[in-house]
């Protein structure tokens, strides 16, 4: 997920009181989870094969998990980044096959690429949880589809959503990685479900920002955890 033009991070936090209506209107999203003590790191875009496994190295050294929203095309060319991700207990989603805009794409197209997707990321109909249902992530690129795609993804895999934005990809130099980190110690509560991007545009501020802000959950007793292993309310 991107913002919609470079330098708007807006808004970097959606209250919880908005989440009902938001899961109204777009069937089967999650905008955050009822952990006490966990917050979940989503890194969208990659696998990239030099920052996903820096990415990976950051999160075990505080023995934290995350989820990974994989661009299909980009899984299949480094399968052997996904391999890692999913070897350390992180949880895969999918992303679209080719950074699709939901607004710009037709329905049936739309959710053909995302269903091949979470196929790719190989969690699609994978995992069980609770009376046979089947377990699937899936993050809209751009945070951007229609009603009737949400709709019809529903039955498949939960899209997920966010409360807070961190704007890595909006920053620039090490002001811009200081606003970032100061918006996500502002922002971040017990359950957010928080953005970043392991895409190599995002890889200067990440190397600043993601250290930091992993010792600063830390230090609040909260830890990052795959959303598989999250509560998750209904
Ligand atoms: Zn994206």
């Amino acid at each position: 997920m991107k913002g919609l033009k470079s330098g708007a991070v807006w808004p970097a936090r959606i209250p919880r009181c908005l989440h009902p209506l938001l899961k109204a209107w777009w069937p089967g999203t999650l905008w955050s989870t009822s952990s006490p003590n966990a917050v979940h790191l989503t890194f969208d875009d990659g696998p990239d094969p030099e920052l996903t496994p820096w990415v990976l190295a950051q999160l075990q050294a505080r023995d934290m998990t995350a989820t990974f929203f994989v661009v299909g095309e980009q899984a299949q060319r480094h399968p052997h980044v996904l391999e890692q991700v999913r070897e350390q207990g992180h949880a895969l989603g999918g992303h679209t096959m080719r950074h699709e805009h939901g607004w710009r794409t037709g329905k049936q197209e739309y959710v053909t690429s995302a269903l091949q997707s979470m196929a790719v990321a190989g969690e699609l109909g994978v995992r069980q949880a609770g009376a046979g249902k089947t377990v699937a992530w899936f993050r809209p690129p751009y945070g951007k589809f229609t009603r009737a795609q949400a709709t019809a993804l529903a039955p498949h895999a939960t899209s997920v959503m966010w409360d807070v934005l961190s704007g890595d990809y909006a920053a620039k130099g090490q002001a811009g990685a200081e606003a970032v980190l100061k918006r996500l110690k502002r922002h971040t509560r017990a359950g957010s479900i928080v953005v970043f991007h392991d895409s190599p545009k995002c890889a200067e501020v990440l190397h600043t920002v993601l250290p930091a802000y992993l010792e600063w959950l830390e230090a609040q007793g909260w830890a990052s955890v795959a959303l598989e292993g999250a509560p998750v309310r209904s």
